[in-house]
């Protein structure tokens, strides 16, 4: 990776937007077929969702993970072992998904007729074989970022597209600063687009089921207990039984660790609101106390003497990109604008990510699977002026 040290008037080749999982693998791979992209992030560092995080246990990953087996995780792993060009070993576990009923964990049967709003969420998770991979993701990304040869921009906020037509001519940064590319890669929220693009970019049509779409903002919770709670690797959905509008969690327990003789073990758990009540922070709040009720209930003890615990709240979460792209997965009307967000996928989550910035890597010419193709750019002109740029 290289600081950021070109002129104001660069033109890159391509400049990818957020360096979350989507972003790191396609910068990756057109790393290698361009020295001239730019990898541009919003936060102080790269990873997004999937950054590591350093905790009482060693590195985690940001929150429970899993990857379930299926066939489109085994497309989507294969793409990544090319990327990371390290064999991940993929391993088919039973894990039977267990919850909590008459005084019992007992294997999980559903919902019954009354699934939860974010039913859609949580069915990913509800999958009784996972895969297990030789490294977790908060590992792969920084792998994907140290393999990444191009130029990387911390701290800077994309808050526009400037469009001329219907091409994207460059980005604002921060409100104050262009940086102009002959492709770009969106790999932020789809929800985003809303405000990111000039008025007259999106239909109204579009506009409204971008709109009408409900996101989630997931609230997660971590647990250091000071004692190992279980052995059972099982995921677990726990609901209570009294009826509310805040639903389950899902959560499962890692394997304990030993620590200055102390043995310590983590357990990581999940549940969602709704976008637009989660600026309600007692909603928040009442997810998450939700979520301890529910543990305690499972397991009386596991809450008494805490070691530590770590709050999450990831607005946007999820959502379905209820936006149609064209068929090489730029957005309509602007032919080089390629958005690459898992929401656009019928996989979401991790699986979404990766299998989003497989095909539009492949829509622009560059296949990490097979043979690497040079892309063909749009013609801009390769240099244009750039006032105000100090970068
Ligand atoms: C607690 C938690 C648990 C999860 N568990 C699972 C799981 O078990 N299995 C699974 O498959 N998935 C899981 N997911 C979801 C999965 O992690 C995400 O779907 C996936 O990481 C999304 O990757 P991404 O690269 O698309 O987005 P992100 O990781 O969100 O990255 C987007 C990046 O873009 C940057 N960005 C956004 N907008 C801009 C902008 N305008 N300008 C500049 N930068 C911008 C952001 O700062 C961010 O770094 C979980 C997520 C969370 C939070």
């Amino acid at each position: 990776m290289q600081s950021v040290k070109k002129s104001a008037t660069t033109v890159y080749d391509y400049a990818v937007i957020g360096s979350g999982l989507s972003g790191l693998c396609i910068a990756n791979a057109l790393s290698k077929v361009s020295n001239n992209v730019i990898l541009i992030e919003a936060a102080d560092t790269f990873g997004g969702q999937n950054r590591s995080i350093q905790s009482k246990v060693g590195p985690l990953n940001n929150g429970l993970r899993f990857l379930p087996d299926t066939e489109l995780s085994q497309k989507a792993v294969a793409f990544l072992e090319t990327l990371l060009a390290t064999h991940l070993a993929p391993e088919s576990l039973e894990n039977p998904v267990v919850s909590f009923e008459a005084g019992g964990l007992k294997p999980f049967v559903g919902f019954g007729e009354k699934p939860p709003a974010f039913y859609d969420e949580l069915s990913y998770f509800l999958n009784n074989r996972q895969l297990k991979l030789t490294l977790e993701p908060h590992e792969w990304t920084p792998i994907l970022f140290n393999n990444y040869s191009g130029q990387f921009l911390p701290r800077s906020y994309v808050t526009k597209f400037q469009i001329e037509n219907k091409k994207v001519t460059g980005v604002m940064v921060n409100g104050q600063k262009t940086i102009q590319a002959t492709n770009f890669i969106f790999c932020g929220a789809v929800g985003d687009l809303k405000t990111l693009l000039p008025d007259d970019i999106l239909s109204s049509r579009m506009l409204q089921k971008l709109s009408k779409n409900t996101y989630w903002t997931a609230v997660c919770l971590d647990l250091f207990h000071n004692h190992e709670v279980t052995v059972l690797p099982n995921l677990h959905v726990l609901n209570g039984t009294t009826e509310d509008e805040l639903g389950p969690c899902l959560g499962s327990f890692l394997p304990a660790n030993e620590i200055n003789g102390q043995k310590i073990q983590c357990s990581q758990w999940i549940s969602f609101v709704d976008n637009e009540e989660s600026e309600d922070s007692e909603k928040a709040g009442a997810a998450l106390k939700k979520i301890k009720r529910q543990i305690k209930r499972a397991y009386p003890n596991a809450l008494e003497n805490l070691i530590f615990e770590r709050i999450l709240i990831v607005p946007n979460h999820s959502g379905n990109g209820d936006l149609k792209l064209s068929a090489n997965g730029t957005l309509p009307n602007t032919e080089n604008l390629w958005i690459a967000s898992p929401a656009m996928h019928q996989q979401k989550n991790i699986l979404g990510a990766l299998l989003q910035a497989e095909f539009i890597l492949s829509s622009l010419g560059c296949h990490p699977l097979g043979t690497q193709v040079e892309v063909k750019s749009p013609d801009l002109p390769q240099e244009r002026p750039t006032p105000d740029l100090d970068i």
